[in-house]
């Protein structure tokens, strides 16, 4: 099998449910269930636009005589490296940039870790020429598995918060943070919780080394990497509340659409067959995998496009607003409408940097540059809150007064017709525009994105100190030390009598 089609993709999930447990219940079938089916068909929609006739050749590439994913594909040049970002942009558009976790964002991850497989077989415990110890050959099979049958892959890095100001080790019970238990013929038994996965309605959730290990030993239990199916035994996903609660995609635009889930991840004596592991015990490692293969580079590549696709998104609604209530005359308004675009062409430039700085990395993979990457990595999560404040300062009371299709619909119809209109804009289509611009600013959903945001690429604070640590500012420091003991030759100049 390569690329799937959204049935494929339904039917599968319907015959190998994850284990999601929402609002005490256990959902059998997320196809269906009222809090997941709506995020299905959307996840289902963006599995069908690489079938579409004219899209086809954009999203997809041929390998091996099938067609697959083009987020699967090693870029060997950066004209891929292009051709992948123009799909990257393509199916962010899908979403307006709101679905964080579009299956693009693992597979990158899977394709840069799968070209690096040699950095897993680094690792101590592997065994390489025992078959089912060969982590790196496990890892290269593992990107094989997710390619060839276009799976789609959750994740889960973090410890449970419990107490940060003590290792895994030192919590109350050693098996809150994910560990091992034991080994046996078959594989490894893990024990603990993870934090925290989102997108949960996924097929196989991939468990990469976390980059916060703390543990010194050699043999920490808390280091591995492994991908197993998202129904394994012992493995249970526990959402969060949901945020689509049912209403018309017209009153709820995005949350009716797209609320991904997210999860934390409950290990109980999980047993990973061994063909499953990449990585064991090696703390090092651990804390270096995703450097050390350049997947962080190659997911930060797709998420700088959805976060271009996003900033669209604010400046075309606000845009909106501000044509539909005729306030674009106002100096303040238009310097609001600017600040969106200032920040768009940021990510802009830094997007063509990361491509344009590209090189390739030891495994033969293009590689995007890493400084514009970090820089959009740090800059989007602090200034992205300033989206949503900015709709609602131009939106003003336009972004709560808004009743609902059902009130349209209702007995006082043609008096929301009369007063809701705009100057440029029936109620309904003024509605409508507010109506997004809340998902977007003020609701559940919007909440839900501002701290995604701030947190999914990690700890904006620790993401600062690790850019400190590893930017060269060495040359910077001594172009001021030379400025300073410059001596400048100068003539003197004769006073004027
Ligand atoms: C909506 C959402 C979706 C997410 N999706 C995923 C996902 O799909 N997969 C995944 O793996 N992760 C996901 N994450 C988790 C994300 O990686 C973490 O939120 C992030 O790494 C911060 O960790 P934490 O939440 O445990 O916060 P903590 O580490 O507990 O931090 C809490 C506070 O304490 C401070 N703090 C704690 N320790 C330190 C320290 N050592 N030095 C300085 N300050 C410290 C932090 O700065 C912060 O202010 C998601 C998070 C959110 C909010």
């Amino acid at each position: 099998m390569a690329a799937i089609t959204g049935k494929q993709f339904l039917d599968r999930l319907q015959k190998n449910p994850p284990t999601l447990y929402i609002d005490g219940e256990r959902i059998t079938d997320p196809t269906t269930h009222p809090s997941t089916r709506n995020m299905c068909q959307s996840l289902a929609g963006l599995y069908d636009l690489q079938h579409q006739p004219d899209l086809k050749d954009a999203l997809t590439y041929e390998d091996g005589g099938e067609r697959h994913a083009i987020s699967f594909m090693v870029p060997r040049s950066k004209d891929d490296l292009r051709r992948i970002g123009e799909a990257h942009h393509l199916r962010a558009n899908y979403s307006l940039g709101f679905l964080g976790r579009a299956p693009d964002y693992m597979n990158a991850n899977v394709m840069a870790a799968g070209m690096g497989a040699d950095y897993f077989g680094q690792c101590d415990a592997s065994r390489p020429g025992t078959a089912n110890r060969d982590f790196a050959a496990n890892m290269r099979r593992y990107y094989e598995h997710v390619r060839d049958n276009d799976l789609c892959l959750t994740h889960a890095l973090t410890n449970p918060q419990v107490n940060r100001a003590k290792q895994a080790s030192e919590m109350p019970d050693p098996y809150i943070a994910l560990g091992v238990v034991e080994e046996t013929d078959e594989g490894v038994i893990v024990r603990g919780a993870r934090m925290m996965a989102t997108l949960p309605i996924a097929d196989e959730i991939l468990v990469f080394p976390s980059t916060v290990l703390k543990e010194n030993a050699d043999k920490s239990r808390y280091a591995m990497g492994f991908g197993i199916p998202t129904n394994t035994p012992g493995l249970s996903f526990q959402c969060r509340e949901p945020i689509d609660v049912g209403r018309d995609p017209e009153d709820h635009p995005l949350a009716s659409r797209f609320d991904e889930q997210d999860a934390f991840v409950i290990f109980d004596d999980v047993l990973v067959p061994w063909e499953r592991v990449f990585l064991l015990y090696d703390t090092e490692l651990a804390n270096k995998a995703y450097a050390g293969t350049d997947a962080v580079l190659h997911m930060a590549y797709q998420v700088v496009s959805l976060k271009i696709a996003k900033t669209e998104a604010f400046l075309g609604t606000a845009q909106s607003i501000v044509d539909a209530i005729g306030s674009g005359q106002f100096q303040h308004v238009q310097s609001k409408v600017a600040e969106i675009i200032v920040m768009l062409e940021i990510m802009k430039g830094l997007e063509v940097a990361a491509r344009e700085g590209a090189t390739l990395n030891q495994y033969g993979v293009m590689t995007p540059a890493r400084g514009p990457l970090d820089a959009a990595r740090n800059y989007y999560p602090a200034n992205h809150a300033r989206l949503p404040e900015l709709l609602q300062l131009l939106g003003a009371s336009g972004i709560i007064m808004m009743p609902s299709k059902a009130d349209r619909e209702g007995p006082l119809g043609p008096q929301i017709a009369k007063y809701l209109q705009a100057g440029r804009a029936t109620a309904e289509e003024r509605l409508k525009l507010f109506r997004l611009a809340w998902d977007m600013s003020m609701s559940s959903f919007a909440g839900r994105q501002t701290l995604y945001e701030r947190y999914f690429f990690g700890d904006p604070i620790r993401m600062h100190s690790a850019l400190y640590e590893v930017f060269d500012k060495q040359p910077y420091v001594e172009r001021i030390h030379a400025f300073l003991e410059r001596e400048d030759k100068r003539e003197p100049v004769a006073a004027d009598d």
